[in-house]
């Protein structure tokens, strides 16, 4: 038995609204209309009526989107802002490119989200704002964080790369920051076939100062406002994304339907810890994230019957290379530090079958552990 199950299958996707994307693709062509036009204008439209958000401002990627945001609020050097220790490095890596001062947080154990609790201990007279990273599909603790953000004047970016369609009691996800930061990358749920980012938020000025930092500096050409970056989506992306919109709502939910099936088929397992969505948080399910005690041999055993998995991420932020300068040692962020070497991604995408699924359930059972 050497059935092959990917991560994701982005290929099954493809396949499933194939010609809603070839006309997509053959018309962007057929108007040359490969930077801004009317692919871009709309899906920023359409995304800010899914996102419920006043504003969109489309850019080239999720990790721009970030850099975008902090560069309208004005972060300045010596300014501190508060981080996740358990992200992508995107999110810290542009608050150093924006002038900033990374500061990391631990993360609460069910939710590997930042901890408020935590973030509340490192704010200083210095701190300006906080991004909160809403990992795997589901929000941080944003009525936590809401209230310190109030209490301490701070802004609140969300990094939303992976929760497109979360809430947090009921209100939808972006709807709590200054600015919300979005990937379209191709293995998130809302993806495109390259890079594509967009900011989300509902103040006017902000939005026009994003829109024209990611368009040096000018909403109209040869208009320099200000000295700015070129981060554009391009119309091609636009348009996949623009086909691909409609289906997000459905295949959200097929991913909450996935991961309900994921905590019947996997229960119980001894040594098996499985992902929980928390009171009020509408998970969306971009990875469905499990822990055991001896991760790799797991994952050997997995890849050994045919199952892709990934680890999301094997070394937690403060540890990686790039931060020594920062001297952190594991009992600073103990949550992060001792999880990143007990989690693993098992296969979860929209398109997946029951019978894939059960593969990875009997294989997983069959984990002598
Ligand atoms: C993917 C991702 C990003 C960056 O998005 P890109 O489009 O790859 O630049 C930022 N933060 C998180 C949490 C991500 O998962």
């Amino acid at each position: 038995m050497t059935q092959r199950l990917p991560l994701a299958d982005l290929h099954a996707q493809y396949l499933s609204i194939k010609p809603e994307i070839d006309e997509a693709i053959a018309a962007v062509i057929r108007d040359s209309s490969f930077i801004r036009g009317p692919w871009v204008d709309r899906f920023e439209g359409e995304f800010a009526a899914l996102a419920q958000a006043p504003h969109c401002v489309s850019c080239a990627n999720g990790t721009d989107a970030l850099y975008i945001a902090m560069r309208a609020l004005g972060v300045r050097p010596g300014d501190e802002v508060i981080t996740s220790a358990h992200s992508w490095i995107a999110t810290s890596e542009t608050i150093t490119q924006a002038g900033g001062t990374v500061v990391f947080a631990d993360t609460d154990p069910a939710t590997h989200t930042i901890d408020p609790a935590h973030v509340a201990a490192l704010i200083t007279p210095r701190t300006v704002g906080i991004i909160p990273v809403h990992l795997y599909g589901q929000m941080a603790d944003m009525a936590a964080l809401g209230a310190l953000a109030a209490a301490h004047r701070l802004w609140m970016v969300e990094d939303c790369a992976q929760a497109h369609l979360a809430a947090f009691d009921g209100r939808p996800v972006g709807s709590f920051g200054t600015i919300a930061a979005y990937s379209f990358y191709p293995g998130k749920n809302l993806g495109a076939m390259g890079d594509a980012g967009a900011v989300t938020t509902a103040d006017p000025a902000l939005a026009r100062t994003m829109a024209m930092f990611a368009r040096h500096g000018g909403l109209k050409k040869h208009d320099h406002e200000i000295e700015g970056v070129n981060s554009r989506l391009d119309g091609l992306q636009a348009a996949i994304l623009c086909a691909k919109l409609p289906h997000l709502p459905r295949w959200t939910e097929r991913r909450r339907e996935l991961a309900g099936r994921y905590h019947r088929l996997l229960a119980g397992i001894p040594g098996l810890t499985l992902p929980t969505e928390a009171a009020g948080r509408r998970h969306v399910w971009h990875l469905y994230v499990v822990q055991h005690p001896r991760r790799d041999a797991l994952a050997a055993h997995l890849a050994g019957l045919g199952i892709q998995t990934t680890i999301n991420y094997p070394v937690a932020l403060p540890f990686v290379p790039a931060y020594r300068r920062l001297g952190h040692a594991p009992t600073h962020f103990p949550v992060a530090h001792a999880q990143q070497s007990r989690i693993l991604s098992l296969p979860l995408f929209p398109e997946m079958t029951a019978a894939q699924q059960d593969l990875v359930a009997g294989a997983i059972r069959s984990f002598p552990g």
